[in-house]
C-alpha cells in the first residue's frame, strides 16, 4: 500500500514542470579545500572569486584576516599557510558574500564596489540600483 502511494507521488512529481532557473536564489560557491603538509589549499579559488565578481586580492585579504592566517594566491588556487578547517573557510566565504557581494534589497549578487574613501566603499547593485556603504 505504502509502495503504491510512493509510486503515485513519484508520478505526480515527475509531471511537474521543470524548475525555472531565473529568480532563484544565488548559490554561494563552495570552496574545495585540501591540506598539503601544514598548508590548506583552496583548489577552486579562481572559480569562487570570478563567480563573486571580485578580484583575487579583495577576497583573499578578507580570508587572511578572518582566518587569521597569511597566504598566497597561486594561479587559480589560494594557499593558506596553516591548517584550516574547510567548514570555517566556507563560513567565511559566506559571510564575505553577505557583506560585500549580495544586494540587501533584491538578494542578487550582481554588484560592484565603488571606492568612497580608504575605509568605506559603496556596494552598488546592478540589478536594482540599490547602494549601501560597506566598511573595510
Ligand atoms: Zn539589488
Amino acid at each position: 500500500m505504502a509502495e503504491e502511494y510512493e509510486k503515485l507521488l513519484d508520478k505526480l512529481y515527475s509531471n511537474l514542470p521543470a524548475k525555472r532557473t531565473s529568480g532563484e536564489r544565488f548559490e554561494i560557491p563552495i570552496a574545495k579545500c585540501f591540506v598539503q603538509g601544514n598548508k590548506t589549499v583552496i583548489g577552486n579559488y579562481g572559480e569562487i572569486y570570478s563567480r563573486l565578481r571580485r578580484t583575487p586580492e579583495e577576497l583573499s585579504k578578507y580570508l587572511f584576516k578572518e582566518l587569521a592566517t597569511p597566504g598566497v594566491i597561486s594561479g587559480q588556487q589560494l594557499i593558506l599557510q596553516s591548517k584550516v578547517n574547510p567548514r570555517l573557510v566556507n563560513e567565511k566565504i559566506t559571510s564575505y558574500c553577505e557583506i560585500y557581494v549580495i544586494c540587501r534589497e533584491c538578494g542578487k549578487p550582481d554588484t560592484h564596489l565603488d571606492a568612497v574613501n580608504r575605509n568605506v566603499r559603496m556596494l552598488v547593485c546592478e540589478a536594482c540600483g540599490a547602494k549601501k556603504p560597506v566598511r573595510f
